[in-house]
């Protein structure tokens, strides 16, 4: 069947022969293996036009079996041309993909079993270590003790950031509503910077909270980006004075656009003021706060209700996970519980364990904390703290790289990995919009490296964030001089277009 010999003989039709599995899963380790080793002679952004595969393959699926190989070959020329490659060391979009060896190994014995693990019976190992791995992933960040297992508190791993802010708002809006009746959905508000994640208003749709009811409160650089509370208790008193009804209060850790940290100390005491559900978002700069010297950033966190941190970002966890701690899982429990007679048990009527099936949107669910429990056991913590303060380390070395030519501007302070900077323009009329786009875009044509840009006070910045495990110095320093040889060249243009 599988194999690109013609005097071999066929294989049979056995899709789960253990014989089978052993002799292509180590051809399919090999394929990897070498992918990794030649990674860096890929684009990193991919250079294919869209639609580009459909020219490439049948229109219909196949009748009878192909050969692996032929598979393999295929991949090789047909896939991996539209592969943006996450994992190059000279990828800095966006906020990183941190693969490892044990997190695919995790991953990998993950679909090897491929259980079901929904509730404590349908896979006790899998309920099991999850409580385990989020109390020492909690112990690492040194969350307060609510956060963990022992009380009414805990974590469990969602599928993503976005999806664990879904559930919060949704568990804080059915406990106010329990309490103060569901005909006052319409006046309940959500507060949060201008800084937030997109997700958050998706979060509000979903959860049913009247766009109206959305205060985006802005932020500028006096504040360093972060929510100034004498404008968030502004905002509440103003809803209240109105009959509104300010019911939850989103803090990031570490925006998108520029890892800009709200205060939480002051704002998660106004939270608790009033009486709010306080989620905090970490989903990326989080990570960093396993190490004790970056600690101070989630100070503030005992106020809060929920708190998030996404380990695929940053702690080589393969994607993807994104690690929940609540103070109270039973609020999880009241919105998203459901207990259908064919799944009911001898250990859920017991109520030993929650099922997390009660605590997510899906049923199904994967064996995700086995990825992260093998990152702790192969890497150790000192290992990760390490990873952490060496990419910091990169980005205070790029950093010190702009600042050396000043044509460039470093527009926020680099706390993190995250390094925001920009081409000073001839003038500020698009913020700098046309110059620095056409950069951006000239840079990752080269497929070189790949950075991607935000707007911030109406001005155009480029984010260069590293996180990809391979990253090494020479990979900063190769890279700003690509985005220096294509600035010459872009800025050099711009002047000739303004003398005609
Ligand atoms: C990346 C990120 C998100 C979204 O994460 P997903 O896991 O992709 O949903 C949300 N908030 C912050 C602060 C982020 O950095």
């Amino acid at each position: 069947m599988m194999n690109g010999n013609a005097a071999e003989e066929k294989e049979p039709f056995r899709p789960m022969d253990a014989e089978q599995l052993r002799k292509y899963g180590h051809k399919m380790v090999d394929f990897i293996a070498d992918y990794y080793k030649s990674i860096e002679q890929f684009p990193v952004l991919s250079q294919v036009q869209p639609g580009y595969l459909k020219d490439h393959l049948p229109n219909a699926a196949p009748d009878q079996p192909e050969e692996f190989q032929d598979v393999l070959d295929d991949i090789t020329k047909k896939i991996i041309p539209g592969v943006t490659h996450w994992q190059s060391p000279n990828f800095f979009g966006y906020f990183s993909a941190s693969g490892s060896i044990a997190g695919f190994l995790g991953e990998m014995l993950c679909s090897g079993l491929n259980t079901i693990g929904f509730n404590w019976i349908t896979f006790p190992a899998s309920t099991e270590l999850e409580i385990t791995v989020l109390d020492w992933l909690a112990k690492l960040l040194n969350l307060p003790e609510k956060f963990l297992s022992s009380g009414h508190g805990g974590g469990i791993i969602q599928g993503t950031a976005s999806e664990a802010l879904v559930i919060v708002l949704l568990a804080a809006r059915d406990k106010i509503l329990g309490r103060i009746g569901r005909n006052s959905m319409d006046k309940l508000v959500v507060y949060s910077s201008d800084q937030v994640h997109s997700f958050l208003k998706k979060s509000c749709q979903i959860v049913g909270i009247h766009s109206r009811n959305f205060r985006v409160l802005q932020t500028d650089a006096s504040s360093s980006y972060g929510i100034d509370p004498r404008n968030l208790d502004q905002a509440i008193h103003d809803d209240m004075e109105a009959g509104l009804i300010p019911f939850f209060l989103c803090a990031t850790v570490g925006t998108t656009s520029s890892a800009a940290v709200d205060p939480l100390v002051e704002i998660g005491q106004i939270a608790e003021e009033y009486g709010m559900w306080f989620h905090v978002d970490a989903a990326y700069a989080g990570n960093a706060c396993i190490c004790p010297e970056y600690r101070h950033y989630l100070d503030g966190v005992e106020y809060a209700d929920s708190f998030g941190m996404n380990p695929y970002k940053w702690l080589l966890t393969n994607f993807n996970g994104s690690c929940l701690w609540v103070k109270d899982q039973r609020d999880l429990v009241n919105s998203l519980g459901t207990n259908p007679e064919y799944l009911a048990n001898k250990i859920s009527r017991e109520n030993k364990f929650v099922d997390f099936k009660d605590m997510e949107i899906p049923l199904g669910r994967r064996f995700r904390s086995l990825k992260l429990w093998m990152v702790f056991r192969l890497y150790g913590a000192e290992n990760l703290k390490e990873h952490i303060r060496n990419h910091i380390k990169l980005a205070r070395q790029f950093e010190e790289l702009v600042r050396s030519d000043n044509r460039f501007e470093i527009v926020c302070p680099t706390l993190f990995s995250l390094v925001c900077f920009r081409l000073l323009p001839r003038n500020e009329d698009d913020g700098g919009y046309e110059l620095n786009s056409e950069l951006l875009d000239a840079v990752n044509s080269t497929g070189k490296l790949f950075f991607t840009h935000t707007i911030i006070s109406g001005k155009y910045i480029f984010r260069f964030s590293i996180g990809a495990t391979l990253t090494e110095e020479r990979h900063i320093r190769e890279s700003w001089k690509v985005i220096q040889n294509q600035a010459t060249i872009i800025s050099r243009k711009f002047t000739l277009q303004s003398k005609n």
